[in-house]
């Protein structure tokens, strides 16, 4: 049996949702001015420190919540929706995914059901075993925009009425 060489850490929500790369996001700063991003029980909130170097931000402290990190992880997906180009495949509701820039980049397949949007990607994968109550994926984004969903809510919220208004309306 063929296994992964490398040992990787487990990824965790800390390494993959609540990281310094997102907070500068978040921020809107440069994520090489933070020192660290922990989270505070008592506060129940994640404190980013500063760099004590940076002449702007003077080693301050900044809060962020995890409501903050959740929805930049969303954010974060769905304007990377621009990079992918969704097709239609044969198959009924499957759709495939790929970079639209880089013709020799990798294939997804998307599905669409009565409650959400799977992809076989890393990502969504990774949203699985760490068992987000919504996965979704820059994939999946570029699809919903496709059949003009707004939010992935909104179908689980409707199901069956807006699931069908988008099968009857799929004509690409
Ligand atoms: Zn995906």
């Amino acid at each position: 049996m063929q296994t992964t060489v490398t040992k990787e850490k487990p990824i965790t929500k800390d390494s993959y949702i609540f990281t310094v790369t997102a907070a500068a996001r978040i921020l809107g700063i440069d994520k090489y001015s933070i020192e660290s991003v922990r989270f505070s029980e008592i506060l129940n909130k994640f404190i980013v420190q500063f760099e004590d170097s940076d002449p702007l931000l003077g080693g301050q402290q900044k809060f962020l919540t995890k409501q903050n990190f959740y929805r930049d992880f969303a954010n974060s997906r769905r304007e990377r929706r621009h990079q992918i180009l969704v097709k239609r495949t044969n198959q009924p509701l499957t759709f495939s995914a790929t970079s639209s820039k880089d013709m020799m980049a990798s294939r997804y397949v998307l599905e669409l059901t009565p409650s959400t949007i799977t992809c076989n990607c890393k990502d969504q994968e990774v949203q699985r075993n760490l068992k987000l109550p919504q996965q979704c994926c820059k994939h999946s984004y570029a699809l919903m925009e496709l059949l003009g969903m707004q939010t992935l809510s909104l179908i689980a919220y409707r199901k069956d009425k807006v699931y069908q208004n988008i099968v009857d309306n799929l004509e690409f």
